[in-house]
């Protein structure tokens, strides 16, 4: 099988896997005990917690373990100031292309009056509009959150002149980090970004884990209350799961710039080859892009119909997010591009990891060349 959909989710590395097992058989101590044992688990969490924070240059204090960046995300809607200077219920700026499980509680905190909701428009590739985010960006804006890269497009955003804008305002900055981190540097400190979202089964870690990064010496209130990250997440630790997590960052973190051109350069040649034979968009291809990530359109052909057929012929990937994919609406991000509705229908994605192989490229051209050459004549 190849395996194209690594924005899903990605292979857990066979060191992460083992980190784990360890972990699990040894080091099952509850690590906020005072014993040996659970000083043993809570000195592996601390490890953890400064090789992910190495890996996102911030200090290990500013790393919160969540179950994941759904949690991260929710946790930075529950910390917004109840009421602004004004009364008034906080205003939030979004991109109208975050991930959709934060957009969905986003809006459901719009619905119950516990914020007020504006959002960021994307051009026609995807990028959040500076103009928009100028003219939208202004004092009164208690929070503004950007994703750092586009789980469909792979399209990367405009952080640093968000942070910018987001200073002069007096509005924090919160990056949803998931898809970028482990494909490309994310330096949290330098990024101006106040709060960070990540998840550990995007960087060849394990699923349930994720974290929130924290800006230096900001207090955000806990989502679950309890006494265990430094008050910030209260529950006993997935310890199993932060060790996986913390080998992840480590691992993701050698080879980091080799990785990313060596999969860019897989990608280009794809999207090369596959253009040569058939006719093809691809989405967000003229600005800057993550290097794993290539989300097109094939002709007329429907995305059901070609993933149907390529799953069949041993080739994974994806129409548009994993979470949107089996619903029949056409994906919010190519909506928000401007993008037709029977067009979007169309969106497939094929996202690569530091495993795949040239020879997955080739095996991966040769299946949609043999799946789709009868649908690709009909298109
Ligand atoms: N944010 C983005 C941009 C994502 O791509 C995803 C995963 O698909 C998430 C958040 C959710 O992450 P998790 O699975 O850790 O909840």
């Amino acid at each position: 099988m190849i395996y194209l959909d690594n924005n899903a989710s990605t292979r857990p590395a066979p060191e992460v896997l083992a980190a784990m097992t360890q972990c699990q058989q040894n080091h099952w101590a509850n690590p906020a005990a005072r014993h040996a044992a659970g000083q043993a688990a809570s000195r592996l969490l601390e490890q953890a917690r400064a090789q992910l924070a190495q890996l996102l240059n911030g200090k290990p204090r500013q790393v919160v373990f969540t179950s994941g960046a759904t949690e991260a995300n929710v946790q930075v809607l529950h910390g917004l100031t109840p009421r602004d200077a004004g009364g008034e219920p906080p205003l939030l700026l979004m991109s109208g292309i975050e991930h959709a499980a934060f957009l969905k509680a986003a809006q459901l905190r719009e619905a119950q009056g516990l914020l007020r909701l504006q959002l960021l428009p994307v051009d026609a590739q995807g990028r959040v509009s500076l103009d928009a985010a100028q003219a939208l960006i202004r004092p009164g804006v208690q929070l503004v959150s950007v994703m750092a890269a586009n789980n469909e497009t792979g399209v990367l955003q405009p952080i640093a002149e968000i942070a910018a804008l987001c200073r002069a305002a007096g509005a924090l900055l919160h990056v949803d980090a998931t898809q970028i981190v482990g494909r490309l540097p994310f330096d949290f400190t330098g990024s101006g970004a106040d709060l960070a979202s990540l998840s550990a089964h995007k960087l060849h870690g394990p699923k349930g884990i994720g974290a929130l990064l924290l800006r230096e010496n900001l207090a955000w209130p806990a989502l679950l209350p309890g006494a265990q990250e430094r008050g910030r997440r209260g529950g006993t630790a997935n310890l199993p799961a932060i060790v996986g997590f913390g080998v992840a960052a480590q691992l993701a973190g050698q080879n980091l710039s080799e990785a990313a051109l060596r999969q860019a350069h897989l990608r280009d040649a794809f999207e090369a080859q596959l253009a040569a034979r058939l006719p093809l968009r691809v989405f967000g291809a003229d600005v800057p892009r993550l290097p794993n990530t290539s989300c097109l359109r094939i002709g007329a052909l429907h995305a059901d119909a070609v993933l149907g057929r390529l799953e069949r012929g041993g080739l994974i990937a994806a129409s548009g997010a994993a979470c949107s994919s089996g619903g029949q609406q056409a994906s919010h991000v190519l909506r928000a591009m401007n993008v037709a509705e029977a067009e979007a229908q169309g969106a497939l994605r094929f996202s690569l990891s530091r495993d795949t192989s040239a020879e997955d490229i080739a095996a991966a051209l040769q299946i949609m060349g043999e799946a789709l050459a009868p649908l690709a004549q009909a298109a």
